[in-house]
């Protein structure tokens, strides 16, 4: 896989060293155990993969590149560039602007753009829409577009099951940058809708079933179907594709279900099944599918506590955490300030979608045995300060040096 400049300060030269060594040992990337670090009385379980994926490397590089080359003209960001706010707050100290949040909602007056400016396109994509007010614009939306290609690879999968005609299930959150940018390129060529989890699945079904009435559909699933979309003639052929970063488990149990549903309504033969859904695999990218399978492996050791490092707007590191929860006590930070003290930690709930404050995080067991694992845009540097403030807080931040030095030399 191609290779990326990233900037210096994102590097760690100890998790450098411990992925290049699992990788030279492991090139198929068939073992998933994690890589144990003992620092005294803190053992740190670290997953097999984990940080800056191939989509976000790439945008990083476009991102720096467009400062670089132009000087003096104001450069804006769409959005967030990708779901971290270390790296998008470092792109603003570099003058880019960002035009919208996450969710779309406008930061400044569209009006203020002219064809003077330059747009970084981020790793999630655009709507087609988008891109068209661009080139309205005079702003020429490829120029540093930083879309993922894994990305691009949804589109097209969504392009080809459409032009064969099929209705597109997205499973997809709503309101997420590549859900939407996924939705608008479907939807263009053919009849499309989103559905978030397995619950909305199912109430979906429904409507393929005839168990609840078509008129209802249109209030149910109101914001997340195509325009036109005929409830009673667009469920009849389905496929589905998904958000990249989506848990690897719910994405096949909704494809599997409502292939089901679909058979069972119509009495359709095996040997028949593409005349009603079009049999693809997941389109989850493999830094999602290698992440998961990675703690995964992770949680088989045995270990007091899990913290996952991520944007708090991160949808794969979100499923991460949601992983290593079924398991352990889990805390979902941004950063090592997070780790307040070795009494206090602040993280993420993922349930009350709130930051909270919890007390006695670090059981007082020794060795204490910590997982960590990050989301596809967080930092390796981050993932080491991580590493460096437990050590401090266990009073083995003497161990650190030599850890380094020990993975380096191999
Ligand atoms: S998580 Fe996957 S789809 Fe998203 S930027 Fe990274 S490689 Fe691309």
């Amino acid at each position: 896989m191609k290779s990326f400049n990233v900037p210096v300060q994102y590097r760690s030269p100890l998790v450098t060293a411990i992925k290049q060594k699992r990788k030279a040992a492991d090139k198929m990337k068939r073992d998933f155990t994690p890589a144990v670090l003992e620092l005294g009385s803190l053992q740190v379980i670290l997953a097999r993969h984990f940080g800056f994926c191939y989509g976000v490397e790439n945008a990083i590089e476009i991102a720096f590149r467009a400062v670089e080359e132009n000087k003096g003209k104001r450069i804006f960001l769409l959005s967030e560039m990708i779901h971290n706010p270390g790296v998008n707050a470092d792109l603003q100290a570099m003058g880019i602007k960002f035009i919208m949040d996450t969710k779309g909602n406008m930061l400044m007056p569209w009006d203020e753009l002219n064809s003077d400016d330059v747009v970084i396109i981020p790793a999630f994509g655009t709507t087609l829409e988008l891109e068209q007010q661009l080139r309205d614009k005079g702003i020429d939306p490829t120029h540093y577009e930083t879309t993922c290609p894994f990305v691009e690879k949804v589109w097209n999968r969504a392009e080809k099951i459409g032009d064969d005609g099929y209705t597109i299930i997205v499973h997809g959150k709503p309101g997420h940058e590549e859900t939407r940018a996924t939705f608008s390129h479907s939807k263009a060529r053919t009849h499309t809708i989103v559905v978030k989890d397995m619950e909305q699945a199912q109430h979906l079904a429904k409507y393929i079933t005839g168990d609840l009435p078509a008129d209802q559909f249109y209030t149910d699933f109101k914001g997340s179907y195509s325009e036109g979309f005929d409830v009673a003639k667009d469920l009849q052929r389905i496929g589905v594709v998904n958000q990249t970063t989506m848990l690897a488990s719910e994405t096949q149990g909704i494809a599997d279900y409502l292939k089901q549903v679909i058979l069972a309504k119509y009495q359709t033969p095996a040997d028949k099944i593409n005349e009603r859904f079009a049999d693809t695999r997941d389109t989850l990218c493999y830094a999602t599918n290698d992440n998961q399978s990675a703690v995964q492996g992770m949680l088989e050791q045995q270990a007091d506590i899990a913290i996952v490092i991520g944007g708090y707007n991160s949808s794969n590191t979100s499923h991460l955490v949601e992983l290593c929860e079924l398991k352990l006590p889990t805390f979902f930070i941004n950063d090592e300030h997070c780790l307040v003290s070795d009494k206090a930690v602040r993280h993420f709930d993922l349930h009350t979608h709130k930051e909270v404050v919890s007390e006695n995080y670090l059981p007082a067991n020794r060795p204490l045995r910590v997982m960590i694992t990050s989301g596809a845009s967080c930092p390796d540097a981050l993932v080491e300060r991580v590493i460096e403030r437990l050590a401090e807080l266990t009073g083995n931040e003497n161990r650190i040096a030599a850890i380094t030095e020990e993975w380096i030399a191999g």
